[in-house]
């Protein structure tokens, strides 16, 4: 079994910390958040004092944090893991960021002759804690190798997806189709609405139809359709707003950067910011229903 440095215990990481502990995995994590460590204890990890601590003589070294500040930071700065790591320990970012970070620290990883890979994941909280991440990984073939007894201790499919930054291109393509086909089957049950048409048909003509997509069918932002849904738990995250918007904002800085065209992402980023601003930013991001059923009334009453 593998000796891991866990860093960032949130949300996401605590649950996927304690699924490699499960796994018989030894784990030594470090977080900002005294709290956060006092829970990986609590779960049978050891919580490190410091960063280098996390680092230093531990075979694979995990980080799943906020943001491209955070990965820079923890990589790169002073005390980093770059800095702490010995010889061949694998590293994995499993945060969510922009390709050009994830890149930039995989080449100066590289410098190091250290192994690195960006593993970035779909499956939200729950897909955490009941260990059934989707992997999306960029990086070199026989680190992947490496690092997958690990992932699949954490997840149900690990994919290795080309070089480093792949995994974070195709992780920001996907949340892009995400975000834009949320809103598209929103705007369909607020238009069904209007026409007096029962949202549990049009549901059963879509799930049968072209138009059938996971928004739909799996996390559909009506209520009483899906069991599992948000909606039927008042829109409680699930995958939070704010977060849909930083995967979006990351979506547009790709598509300004490369002059890819992409007017629905764009317009996705802008509905999603104004309900972000008018105090959206907590609700699960199928919450997005609300925001245009609001809308529409506003829209009905000055008309
Ligand atoms: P979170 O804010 O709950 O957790 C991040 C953790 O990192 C916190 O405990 C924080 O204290 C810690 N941290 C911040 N700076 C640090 C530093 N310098 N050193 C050590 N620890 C530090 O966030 P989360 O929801 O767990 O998300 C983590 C990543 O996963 C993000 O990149 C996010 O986009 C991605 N993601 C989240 C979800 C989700 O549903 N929450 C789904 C897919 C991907």
């Amino acid at each position: 079994m593998a000796k891991i440095g866990f860093i960032g215990l949130g949300n996401m990481g605590l649950p996927m910390a304690k699924n490699l502990i499960k796994a018989e995995h030894s784990v030594c994590g470090y977080d900002i958040s005294a709290v956060a460590l006092d829970k990986l204890s609590a779960a049978g990890g050891i919580a490190a004092r410091s960063l280098d601590v996390a680092s230093m003589g531990v075979d694979v070294v995990i980080t799943m944090l906020p943001g491209r500040e955070q990965v820079r930071e923890v990589y790169l700065g002073q005390g980093g893991v770059l800095a702490s790591a010995a010889a061949a320990t694998l590293l994995i970012d499993c945060s969510t960021v922009d390709v050009e970070t994830a890149r930039a620290v995989a080449a100066a990883a590289k410098v190091n002759e250290l192994d690195m890979l960006d593993a970035p994941v779909s499956g939200g909280v729950s897909g955490a804690e009941s260990g059934t991440l989707t992997f999306m990984v960029g990086g070199p073939e026989q680190a992947v190798e490496r690092a997958k007894p690990v992932l699949d201790a954490m997840g149900k499919a690990v994919i290795h997806v080309g070089e480093a930054g792949s995994g974070q291109a195709a992780k920001i393509c996907n949340n892009m189709i995400l975000g834009i086909s949320m809103i598209a089957v929103s705007e369909a049950f607020v238009l069904a609405e209007k026409l007096g048409l029962d949202p549990k048909k049009l549901f059963e003509v879509s799930a049968q139809s072209t138009s059938q997509c996971w928004s739909m069918t799996s996390y559909c932002p009506m209520p009483g359709l899906v069991p599992s849904s948000p909606a039927n738990n008042d829109y409680q995250p699930g995958f939070t707003v704010a977060l849909m918007l930083k995967d979006l904002k990351l979506a547009q800085d790709a598509a300004r950067s490369t002059r890819a065209v992409a007017p629905l992402s764009a317009g996705a980023t802008a509905i999603y910011q104004h309900f972000f601003d008018g105090g959206g930013a907590g609700t699960d991001f199928s919450g997005i229903i609300r925001y245009l059923r609001d809308a529409s009334a506003a829209r009905a009453e000055q008309s």
